[in-house]
């Protein structure tokens, strides 16, 4: 068994919601912007869970660049 923990993507505009491995989770945000939003920051982690994540994750990933 995998104690690797997994972050919801969401991506308001595709209505869509995936969830990826934490350690994957910034490759998958930039490719679906990329592959499907010209490079627009569209898709991000969760809201309510980045909040939750921003002491562990935050200052080393930047994932909370628009607050
Ligand atoms: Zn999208």
């Amino acid at each position: 068994m995998s104690d690797e923990p997994t972050v919801p993507v969401v991506c308001p505009t595709c209505d869509t919601e995936t969830t990826v491995p934490l350690a994957e989770v910034e490759d998958a945000v930039e490719s679906h912007n990329d592959r499907l939003h010209d490079g627009e920051a569209v898709a991000e982690v969760d809201p309510a869970l980045a909040e939750q994540l921003a002491d562990v994750i935050a200052e080393d990933m930047g994932l909370l660049d628009e607050e």
